[in-house]
């Protein structure tokens, strides 16, 4: 009897779908999907790719046990990686047909649909603060270029020449690239993602990203884009992808997802597959996303051979890993 009138009670209350058993808090990452190969991976790089995720979930993982908001954990996570040159973000960012370093960020809070976004800088040391200083502190979405790095300097954003965010391992990749007249020979996807539940039950989701090698002059991929590298949503789940932005912009990946859990009542997982493993393959499009919901569920879907991706919950479980099963 009890037991029922506490149900109702619950169900009278609208509490968030956190289910009894759920951790308190939980944090997904990715660092870029592709052809990713135990064959190709020499042990001392994927120790340092190892140990980045993993440092990069501490962050995360400290702000969240600490009662902190999945907002600071997605921001805190993504910026070690921003910082790190070996992924496709901020530092370590891909280069762009004219030889340039362009970044795209977005954050999204999915108490109430607030979101900022950031396209085209190439000054902000990191990207994922611009996109939460747009979301918090302009009435605006989206900024790009110029217009959105001065809006990052004056809100006091930490701010570099564009050479720093140069790495001479992604200028060898352009060279490549250029040479042989192909974007993405080595089908890498180095972006960063983030997306995190906190212990009141919020859910953050956060991408930031160099883009795609080889992009033409002004190109945008999705990672800016809400509802295709980023969406969250309390009451379906948090995305954020990696892959061919253009796919993922036409699919509206991070959202469809998300409506397929709030229209169709798909679980997490299975909706994470049916637009990675169905709509993108049958695009021959490549890629994967990292997702969480209030319950405490985690995806990690990728269509590629790889994906540089970890998890942590409250309860201590967690994993890091780059390669398929
Ligand atoms: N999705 C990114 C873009 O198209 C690239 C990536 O994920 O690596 O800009």
């Amino acid at each position: 009897m009890k037991f029922f009138s506490l149900f109702f009670l619950i169900l009278l209350a609208g509490v968030p779908a956190q289910a009894a058993d759920a951790p308190a808090w939980s944090l997904v990452i990715h660092g870029g999907a592709g052809t990713i190969l135990r064959e190709n991976l020499d042990a001392e790089t994927e120790a340092a790719y190892r140990a980045k995720l993993s440092e990069a979930m501490d962050a995360g993982a400290a702000i969240l046990a600490d009662g902190g908001s999945s907002l600071d954990a997605v921001e805190a996570t993504i910026r070690v990686m921003e910082d790190s040159p070996l992924f496709n973000a901020g530092k370590g960012a891909v280069f762009t047909e004219a030889g340039a370093n362009e970044m795209d960020s977005s954050i999204m809070d999915g108490r109430d649909l607030n979101a900022g976004a950031v396209a085209g800088i190439k000054t902000v040391r990191n990207p994922i603060s611009a996109a939460r200083a747009v979301m918090e502190k302009s009435p605006h979405v989206m900024m790009a270029r110029e217009g959105a790095e001065k809006f990052a300097a004056a809100q006091g954003l930490v701010m570099e020449d564009p050479a720093y965010f140069r790495t001479e391992r992604r200028w060898q990749g352009y060279l490549k690239a250029k040479e042989k007249r192909d974007a993405d020979p080595d089908r890498k996807h180095g972006t960063v993602g983030c997306v995190a539940v906190d212990q009141a039950g919020n859910i953050a989701a956060g991408t930031s990203t160099g883009g795609m090698t080889l992009k033409m002059w002004g190109r945008i991929g999705d990672s800016p884009v809400i509802g295709a590298g980023t969406y969250a949503n309390n009451k379906t789940c948090g995305v954020s992808a990696t892959g061919h932005g253009e796919y993922f912009i036409r699919n509206v990946v991070a959202y469809d997802i998300s409506a397929l859990m709030e229209y169709a009542g798909l679980s997490l997982q299975e909706a994470a597959e049916k637009v990675v493993l169905g709509k993108l393959v049958a695009q021959q499009a490549t890629g994967g996303i990292v997702a969480l919901d209030a319950e405490g569920n985690i995806a990690m879907v990728f269509n590629t051979p790889g994906m540089y991706r970890g998890f942590r919950e409250s309860n201590g479980e967690g994993q890091v890993a780059i390669f398929g099963e």
